[in-house]
């Protein structure tokens, strides 16, 4: 039977982890590295956000550096993740032309979760691998993973959360925390589990490393054998400590641009959301800084940093923006499991036509809080009724659960109806999602142009879709205060039963009803 090597190399620093990861790849690479599975811990808590993620919009980084709490950047796509001392990482380094690995990416995710699923199942879980990069255990994620690529060498990793503090995550990833009453946070607590809330003890970490070895042999039909860092390995490790503790690393390659001088746009794809902010030449414009962030996976690793540079000081009309784009992915052929080139074009167009809203008025922060739907903004024009969900209502209030409002002056709703009025617009509550949707096609279908309304980010991403089948252009204002998605409470929500109360923004939507009625 084939031996792969296993390596475990114990308890380090995030940035030690880092450098590792990057110098077993470029072994790898260069082939002087065999299949590898390493085993990995952290000396101290840590954070790590994606590759293409920025620290400062996804770490409370003043709540880190007083605990102690090393912040660092993965080599692979996805999200922000918080590592406890206890938790267990895995990796495999592989090479892209084994046969055993699947050249479609998807299926590649689906082979390494597979068989991190079944080395936990021998520790008596009944683990399972969930499209598109977790493993789950009934319906509650206790491991994440994801991969990278360099010339033909495939870094694959994954976490398996062994005695969690959901708590501490909490606090150092930017979660809105400080609104979030005890059972709310008990909420967010129901996504996720860990070997100790499911075995009701700890394991051994010999036990799980031991568990997660069969399940890789099982699954790829080989066998391991321990065998320490070499010196060349040890070295080049050394090499690159210094840049991976250096901010030029962690902070600047996805350094976020001042949000008040820049346009922003979001767009949920099936691979992942993309978030485009850009600062542009007003007079001239061209683009002078563009970053394109979020928690898709990309391969290889540095292709959404070319595809940035090419954008960069580039003219921001949108056929030139298209052919930088479609010329990129036909020269260069990235994957990016189910994003296309086309969600790059939209959302790209999209952060531009705030432009045109500057002009108007609207404070360049603002536009960050405005979502169009179907048409650019400036197509809404005197649109006839405002929608405003029921989670904005008083929770207290009659009307929570039931269409309508008093305009009693308790909560943000009854302003806004005033509002609408004063503009000869009907105001409308929106009770659940069903509601929203029967609302929609009963105003299209009585030959209402358009509408204005409110909802949360989260909801505008997500439903996006929904709103376009429906084919009722409109403009969307950004709720403010804690979401049922910040909550984990979307599933309530959806049914009208969502118990915290977010709030309109009045003065946004007060400068968005003079500009489309203008
Ligand atoms: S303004 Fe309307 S929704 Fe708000 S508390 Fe009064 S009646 Fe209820
Ligand atoms: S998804 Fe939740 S927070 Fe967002 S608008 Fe709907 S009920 Fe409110």
């Amino acid at each position: 039977m084939e031996t792969w090597r296993l390596i475990d190399t114990g308890a380090r620093s995030a940035t030690e982890n880092m450098a590792l990861d990057e110098t077993l790849l470029e072994l790898k690479a260069a082939e002087k590295l065999p299949h590898t599975l390493r085993f990995l811990q952290f000396s101290t808590p840590a954070v790590l956000v994606g590759h293409h993620q920025s620290v400062e919009e996804e770490v409370r980084l003043d709540y880190c550096q007083n605990k102690g709490i090393e912040i660092n950047r993965r080599l692979t796509g996805g999200g922000a993740l918080y590592w406890g001392r206890k938790e267990l990482g895995w990796e495999i380094f592989i090479s892209q032309k084994d046969l055993r690995i699947p050249s479609k990416i998807e299926e590649l995710y689906q082979k390494m979760g597979e068989a991190a699923a079944t080395g936990l199942r021998h520790l008596g879980i009944r683990a399972h691998f969930r499209p598109r990069n977790d493993i789950e255990i009934q319906g509650r994620k206790i491991s994440g993973t994801g991969g990278t690529e360099l010339s033909g060498a495939i870094l694959f990793q994954g976490t398996i959360l062994v005695d969690f503090d959901v708590d501490e995550m909490l606090r150092a990833l930017r979660i809105p925390t400080e609104k979030l009453q005890d059972k709310e946070i008990e909420s967010i607590k129901e996504r996720v589990t860990c070997l100790k809330w499911e075995l009701g003890r700890t394991p051994s970490i010999q036990t799980i490393k031991a568990s997660l070895t069969k399940g890789f042999e099982e699954s790829f039909g080989v066998r391991f054998e321990n065998k320490p860092l070499t010196i060349e390995e040890e070295n080049l490790l050394k090499i690159k400590l210094p840049y991976f503790s250096s901010q030029d690393y962690i902070f600047k390659i996805r350094n976020s641009l001042p949000r008040r001088k820049t346009l922003s746009s979001l767009l949920k794809t099936p691979g992942g959301l993309i978030r485009i902010s850009i600062a542009i030449d007003i007079k001239t414009q061209v683009i002078n800084q563009i970053l394109i962030t979020g928690d898709f996976f990309a391969y290889p690793k540095r292709a959404i940093f070319d595809l940035e540079s090419l954008l960069k000081n580039s003219k921001s009309s949108l056929p030139r923006i298209e052919e930088i784009i479609r010329s990129f992915f036909a020269d260069k052929k990235p994957q990016i499991p189910g994003v296309k080139e086309g969600h790059f074009i939209q959302a790209i167009e999209e952060a531009l036509q705030k432009m045109y809203l500057l002009p108007q008025g609207f404070k360049g922060e603002e536009t960050h809080h405005l979502f169009p739907v179907l048409k650019p903004f400036r197509e809404v024009r005197k649109p006839e009724v405002l929608l405003l969900p029921y989670c904005a209502k008083e929770v207290e209030c009659l009307y929570r659960n039931l269409p309508g409002c008093e305009q009693c002056g308790r909560c943000s709703v009854g302003d806004a109806a005033q509002m609408a009025r004063s503009f000869g617009m009907d105001p409308i509550t929106i009770q659940n999602y069903e509601d929203l949707e029967s609302t929609l096609h009963h105003l299209k279908h009585s030959g209402v142009r358009g509408f204005i309304g409110s909802c949360c980010e989260p909801f505008y991403g997500k439903h996006r879709p929904d709103f376009e089948r429906i084919g009722l252009p409109g403009i969307l204002i950004d709720v403010e205060r804690s979401t049922c998605y910040d909550l984990g409470q979307e599933k309530e929500a959806f049914k009208g039963r969502f118990e915290n109360q977010t709030h309109l923004n009045l003065s946004l939507l007060k400068r968005v009803l003079e500009y489309c009625h203008g």
